[in-house]
């Protein structure tokens, strides 16, 4: 999310995936006005029955600082929760995973603020320890990075985790298999193109990315899309 211009405020290479505090509560409102209420992914996966008409499901990645500050808010007044996913590697410091990218790093949240928000309802999840995209280690480094941030989050959130976020979005089948191993119950990808939609695998868990440049149109668009598709068989 995107802080309100002021000096000084960092430029991102992929503005894209930004958005302004004011479209973001746009949309949340509107998702309001509509009926949808928000359930967790373990809601989501489970018994079909038990769910509102108008389930939905927000997760936001990298458990940025901007969250806290202009997300929180916006959620509490709707009474929407979320899912997060966070970097265990990189709790409590900047997002600095992505500087060879030039993405620039942002600060993130603190295990304090996590627990908080874990109190709140909402759900916390493992976005990897390192943020690494997991194609592009070896199997034992990518178990590690799954191991290691489960181990984490368990010890100061007391709990473990039980979704994952492939970092990027980017998995192959054998991330798949060493997440169910590591314990996770299913691991969110992102929808990177059409024939994504065609997934459906607790282990492959499309997300519909929104945009902050785009209109609330485009919004509602994808809204409908999401709809047209289970999120398991
Ligand atoms: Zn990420």
């Amino acid at each position: 999310m995107k802080s309100p211009p002021q000096g000084g405020t960092v430029k991102s290479q992929s503005p894209q995936l930004e958005i302004t505090p004011e479209l973001f509560q746009r949309q949340m409102e509107w998702l309001k006005r509509r009926g949808y209420q928000t359930v967790s992914l373990k809601q989501a996966l489970g018994t079909p029955v038990e769910l509102p008409a108008r389930p939905l499901v927000l997760t936001f990645d990298d458990g940025t600082l901007d969250f806290w500050q202009h997300a929180r808010p916006v959620l509490a007044a709707c009474g929407f929760r979320a899912t997060l996913f966070v970097v265990t590697g990189y709790v409590g410091g900047q997002s600095d995973w992505d500087r060879d990218l030039g993405e620039p790093a942002r600060p993130l949240m603190s295990w304090g603020q996590l627990a908080e928000l874990q109190r709140g309802g909402f759900e916390i999840g493992s976005h990897t320890h390192s943020h690494r995209p997991l194609t592009e280690l070896s199997e034992d480094e990518a178990r590690s990075e799954l191991v290691q941030s489960r181990r984490l989050l368990k010890r100061e959130l007391g709990a473990a985790p039980e979704f994952l976020a492939y970092p990027r979005g980017f998995y192959r089948p054998e991330h798949m298999r060493l997440a169910r191993a590591a314990g996770y119950l299913g691991a969110c990808a992102v929808i990177l193109r059409w024939r994504d939609l065609l997934r459906c695998d607790a282990f492959a868990l499309r997300r519909m990315p929104i945009k902050g440049n785009e209109p609330m149109s485009r919004f509602k668009l994808r809204l409908r899309l999401s709809r047209a598709v289970p999120l398991v068989a």
